[in-house]
C-alpha cells in the first residue's frame, strides 16, 4: 500500500463527465489498496472568469479581496469530485486549503506555502477515506484567504506530498507528459520519458506552463517523486500501465538519460524590455536603477549593460509584463533625473526563447547553433543570457513561434536520441 497524491488540472475537471471520469480513475487506485489524496484546480476557464469579474467591479482589484474571489473556483470542484467519488461507493471528504491548514505568507495573489498540518488528512486516510483538497489556496497567519499564483495547484499538490511524505505525486493534465516543447506550438514535439529535476526547474522558470515553478522547487527540496501524465486516457487503463506512463522527473543524471544535448525549448511572452539610453558609465548607476525597481517590489529578469565608448552607455533589463507600466513609472518619476539618462524606451512586444539541457555542460557550440539558426531565419537577437544548462534570447514577439519551431528542428528534438 502506498500513499499517493493525485493532482487534476482545469481541463481534467472541465465538466461533470470529466469529473466522473476522474472519480473512476481515483476509485481504481483506491480499490488497489492505496491511500489517495487528490488536489484539484478550478474547472477550466473559471479562474480567468473570476478574475475578469473582479476587474469589472474594481479595475485594479484589492489583492486581499481578489484572492477571496479567485479561490472560489476550487471550492466548487472539490465538492463535485467528492460527490462523484461517493456515487461510486467510496468514502470521500473535501477540504478547502485553509481547512487543512495550508499556511502561507501574506503575499496575496502570489503567496508561498509555509507549512501544512497534515494530521487531519492522515486521520481520514487511516479509515480509508479519499481526501480531496482544493489547490491554489491557503490562509495566512491571520486567517486571510490567499492564492498561490496562476498554476498554483501544482504547488499545492507537491507541498501536500512533501508534508505527507507521500510515495509519489502524480500530476494529471491534458497532455501525456512533459514534451521537448509545448506541443501546441510544435506538433512534432516529443514526449520525454524522463527529465532531470534541474532541467524541469529551468523549463518551468523559463515559461513552460506544464508545471508551476514552485512545485518543481518543492519537489527538489523534499525529494518528492513527481510524474506528469494524462488525465484523458481511458479511466480503466490497467493501473500498472498508468503508473509508468508520462514523464518522470528524476534526480539522477545518468540513469536511462536520453542522450540529447538539449532536452527542451521554453518560451515566454510574459516579459517586457526597458532600456535607459546614454546613462553615465560610473559606479553606482546599476544600483540606482535596479535599487529603485527592487524597492517597488518588481522582479528583474535579464540585464544587459555594455562598456561605454564616450562615457555613457545603454542599460537594458526585462521585467514581467504585468509590472511593466509600474516599472516605467518608477523610472520616469525618480530614476531618470537622478542618474541623468537621456531617454527611457519601453518595449512590451518581446518574448524570451530558451534552450535547456544538462548536455550543454559537456558540449561546445550549442549556443552558436542557436544563434546561427535564428540568423538563418532573419530573427534579430536583442538580449542573451546563459547559465550552465540554458541559453535564453530575447527577440521580437512576432517571431516567437518561428524561433521555437526552427530551433526544435535544428536540434533534432523530434527524433529519439540514439
Ligand atoms: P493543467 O490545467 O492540467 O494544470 P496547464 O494548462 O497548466 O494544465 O498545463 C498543461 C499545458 O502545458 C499543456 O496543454 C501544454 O500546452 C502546455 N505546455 C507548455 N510547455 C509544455 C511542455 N514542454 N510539455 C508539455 N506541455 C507543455
Ligand atoms: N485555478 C488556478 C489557475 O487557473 C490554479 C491552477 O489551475 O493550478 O491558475
Ligand atoms: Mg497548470
Amino acid at each position: 500500500m502506498a500513499l499517493i497524491v493525485h493532482k487534476y488540472g482545469g481541463t481534467s475537471v472541465g465538466n461533470a463527465e470529466r469529473i466522473r471520469n476522474v472519480a473512476r480513475r481515483i476509485a481504481k487506485w483506491s480499490r488497489a489498496g492505496h491511500q489517495i489524496v487528490v488536489v484539484v484546480s478550478a474547472m477550466s476557464g473559471e479562474t480567468n472568469r473570476l478574475i475578469a469579474l473582479a476587474k469589472e467591479v474594481q479595475p485594479n482589484p484589492d489583492p486581499r479581496e481578489l484572492d477571496v474571489v479567485a479561490s472560489t473556483g476550487e471550492q466548487v470542484t472539490i465538492g463535485l469530485l467528492a460527490m462523484a467519488l461517493k456515487e461510486l461507493g467510496l468514502k470521500a471528504k473535501s477540504y478547502t486549503g485553509p481547512q487543512v491548514h495550508v499556511l502561507t505568507d501574506s503575499a496575496f495573489t502570489k503567496a508561498r506555502i509555509v507549512d501544512i498540518d497534515e494530521k487531519k488528512i492522515r486521520a481520514d486516510l487511516a479509515v480509508g477515506t479519499v481526501v480531496v483538497v482544493a489547490g491554489f489556496q491557503g490562509a495566512d497567519e491571520h486567517g486571510n484567504i490567499t492564492t498561490l499564483g496562476r498554476g498554483g495547484s501544482d504547488t499545492s499538490a507537491v507541498a501536500l506530498a512533501a508534508a505527507l511524505k507521500a510515495d509519489e505525486c502524480l500530476i494529471y493534465t491534458d497532455v501525456d507528459g512533459v514534451y521537448t516543447t509545448d506541443p501546441r506550438i510544435v506538433p512534432e514535439a516529443r514526449r520525454l520519458n524522463t527529465v532531470t529535476f534541474e532541467e524541469m526547474l529551468e523549463m518551468a522558470s523559463l515559461g513552460s506552463k506544464v508545471l508551476q515553478i514552485r512545485s518543481v522547487e518543492f519537489a527538489g527540496k523534499y525529494k518528492v517523486k513527481l510524474r506528469v501524465l494524462s488525465s484523458l486516457t481511458d479511466a480503466d487503463l490497467p493501473l500498472a500501465q498508468e503508473a509508468n506512463s508520462g514523464t518522470l522527473i528524476t534526480f539522477e543524471e545518468d540513469t536511462q538519460m536520453e542522450k540529447a544535448v538539449i532536452s527542451g525549448i521554453a518560451f515566454s511572452r510574459d516579459e517586457a524590455k526597458i532600456t535607459l539610453t546614454r546613462v553615465p558609465d560610473r559606479p553606482g548607476i546599476a544600483y540606482k536603477i535596479l535599487g529603485a525597481i527592487a524597492d517597488a517590489n518588481i522582479d528583474v529578469d535579464m540585464i544587459v549593460q555594455n562598456i561605454s565608448v564616450e562615457g555613457t552607455t545603454d542599460f537594458s533589463f526585462t521585467v514581467h509584463r504585468n509590472e511593466y507600466q509600474k516599472a516605467m513609472d518608477v523610472l520616469e518619476s525618480t530614476v531618470k533625473g537622478l542618474i541623468g539618462a537621456k531617454q527611457i524606451v519601453g518595449d512590451p512586444k518581446i518574448c524570451k526563447v530558451s534552450i535547456v539541457g544538462i548536455g550543454m555542460r559537456s558540449h561546445v557550440g550549442v549556443a552558436s547553433l542557436m544563434f546561427r539558426t535564428l540568423s538563418e531565419e532573419g530573427i534579430n537577437i536583442q538580449m542573451i543570457s546563459t547559465s550552465e544548462i540554458k541559453t535564453s534570447v530575447v527577440v521580437e514577439d512576432k517571431y516567437m513561434e518561428l524561433a521555437v519551431r526552427a530551433l526544435h528542428k535544428a536540434f533534432g528534438l523530434e527524433q529519439v536520441p540514439a
